[in-house]
């Protein structure tokens, strides 16, 4: 039977293909024969990684002792205890290692899946829940073994086009699929912008997320039509709709390869005014996208995703060596480097810090500077990479002066050191702010004084302006781009920025977005950067783009007193 889907779009695009249904990107485990000499070492791993996650909620129970949510927490952290301690799930993984020679990663999963049978025959609808515990307990013991060399991640099923459905990822576990070949990725949870939606749109392929259902009525190897512009998948097409989309999929084709033609072209507005379109990229062999897609430089190269799925902290000369392959590559043109954002959605494979709410948590500036010796590790990388390119910083997250102040002494402190090692480096490195919370916004003028260029990160701009947690889909209906605050914020930024001459540019989300170039120009914008798959749509409409047309309209839109309003003076705009 036929039916559809709907949820949010992150990713446009047309893709048909068979459904391929992932319950956790950590739980898609490869398997391997071991030989029979191995199978106690397999065992004795598994039961390390045991001991390790036993360690790991001990100090999660030690460091919940007080506060509101403690007795419930902990009463969690106690099942979880009791799960992995249960021989079903311990014991039996062991003995089934033993009797079929396989990797202990294997050997749980399958235990799990056991558990998970046992599970779903349960009555009391509250118990039958609890096997999300048992997840989330395997999960912990997986990330222990994966920790170790030689695991392979699971590939897709390679028989025609495979779609990936999911309930939910973690940034971590998406990334993990950029050198997969799925032909899009369905997700139940997430927002727009999310992480983990960012680092789908980076795959290059359609996606959509808050699917709500998508893993509950999708079956694996169903037929599906996945439709990222509208967010839409369409599952058991008939042959009727099929070959509609498969139309409209040879169209967008067709306007991909016109699109090209742009690659070399200046992004030059009617009136003759340049504007800079630079990429975002999370990994360096992204940088392959950016050139292909002909941007002029790298407005966020998000380092933290160097530090991701593994189980030690690369090193500087690692470090280094991703920082100059991607400054080399770039050939002279700007690569602005963003420390190390981790915290809120995106931590350390070992992280054992819960917060309560961790978007306001240790993220960002906030947790390099806690860890002046791994963000002392960063910067000497970053600074020994500058004498291969043009390479600036970009710090995250700035909420205070006296961050920058930290940021600055540390840098110093860095430079010093390598000038005592006798490394060249480039003296004049530029430092740059994200301006991604109003208390920075505010403050402008004293941050302008610190710094050398700002970048305006737009997604966690809006999250905190508007108080929405940018990941949790049940409040991403009022995760609003357009909301007055949000508009005022930025014109006021652009407007601050422009008058004292410091360079600034939008690096989130609503800088790839058509809807948003016209009117991000009108308030004076002159730099975006955006995913690379963006880019040569984004200077289409730049060169369509009459700037003295578009100013009066841009700040009648910042007056508007009403949402409708708003957008019918943006759809004018956009005609
Ligand atoms: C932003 O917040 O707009 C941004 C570009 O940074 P990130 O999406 O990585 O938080
Ligand atoms: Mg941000």
């Amino acid at each position: 039977m036929s039916f559809a889907i709907y949820g949010v779009g992150v990713s446009g695009g047309i893709a048909i293909g068979r459904a391929h249904l992932a319950s956790h990107a950590a739980l898609e485990v490869a398997h391997h024969t071991l030989p029979r000499d191995q199978v106690s070492n397999e065992i004795a791993r598994l039961d390390t990684a045991f001991t390790a996650v036993r360690e790991e909620l001990e100090a999660l129970h030690r460091s919940v002792v007080s506060g509101p949510a403690a007795a419930e927490y902990g009463a969690f952290l106690d099942l979880h205890r009791m799960i992995l301690d249960d021989p079903t799930l311990s014991t039996a993984a062991k003995t089934y290692i033993a009797q079929n020679q396989c990797n202990a990663e294997w050997a749980i999963t399958q235990q799990m899946e056991v558990l998970m049978a046992q599970f779903e025959e349960i009555e009391d609808p509250y118990l039958r829940e609890r096997k999300t515990d048992v997840i989330q307990v395997v999960e912990r013991v997986l990330k222990v073994l994966l920790g170790h060399p030689g695991y392979v991640p699971a590939q897709p099923k390679r028989d025609g086009d495979s779609i990936l459905v999911a309930h939910d990822l973690s940034p971590a576990d998406v990334i993990q699929y950029k050198q997969h070949a799925f032909t899009a990725f369905l997700t139940d949870l997430g927002g727009l912008t999310s992480h983990t939606a960012i680092v789908a749109r980076s795959l290059n392929i359609p996606s959509i997320v808050a699917l709500h259902v998508a893993r509950r009525l999708i079956r694996d190897n169903d037929v599906l039509i996945v439709d990222g512009g509208q967010g839409v998948v369409i599952v058991d097409p008939d042959e009727h709709v099929l070959s509609e989309y498969r139309l409209r999929q040879s169209q967008l084709e067709l306007e991909k390869q016109k699109l090209k033609r742009l690659k070399t072209t200046v992004a030059t507005t009617l009136d003759g005014t340049v504007i800079e379109l630079f990429a975002n990229i999370e990994l360096p062999q992204d940088v392959e996208q950016v050139k292909e897609n002909g941007a002029t430089g790298i407005g966020l190269f998000r380092s933290e995703f160097l530090f991701l799925n593994r189980a030690s902290l690369p090193d500087e000369d690692e470090q280094f060596e991703a920082y100059r392959a991607v400054a080399r590559k770039m050939r002279g043109l700007p690569v602005t480097i963003r420390t190390f954002d981790l915290g809120a959605d995106k931590n350390l494979d070992n992280a054992k810090r819960v917060a309560a709410n961790p978007a306001l948590g240790l993220r960002a500036i906030r947790l390099c500077l806690a860890e002046p010796q791994m963000f002392n590790t960063q910067l000497r990388a970053i600074l020994r990479a500058s004498r291969y390119g043009q390479i600036r910083i970009l710090v995250p997250m700035l909420s205070s002066v006296a961050e920058i102040t930290q940021t600055l002494h540390l840098l110093e402190n860095a430079k010093q050191s390598l000038r005592n090692d006798k490394i060249p480096f480039d003296e004049k490195i530029q430092v740059g702010g994200m301006v991604e919370i109003p208390a920075a916004a505010l403050c402008l003028d004293i941050f302008m004084r610190k710094l050398d260029f700002l970048s305006i990160g737009t997604n966690d701009l809006i999250q905190y302006t508007l108080a929405i947690d940018r990941a949790d889909d049940t409040v991403a209906h009022l995760y609003d781009s357009l909301h007055p605050a949000v508009l005022r914020l930025v014109a006021h930024i652009i407007r601050s920025a422009n008058r004292t001459g410091t360079p600034v540019a939008v690096c989130g989300e609503i800088a790839g977005d058509i809807v948003f170039t016209r009117l991000l120009l009108g308030f004076g914008l002159r730099m975006f950067s955006m995913h690379p798959a963006q880019l040569l749509t984004v200077k289409r409409e730049v060169l369509r783009t009459n700037l003295p047309d578009v100013i009066p309209l841009a700040q009648k839109i910042l007056k508007a007193d009403d949402p409708e309003r708003t957008h019918v003076l943006l759809a004018k705009l956009n005609s």
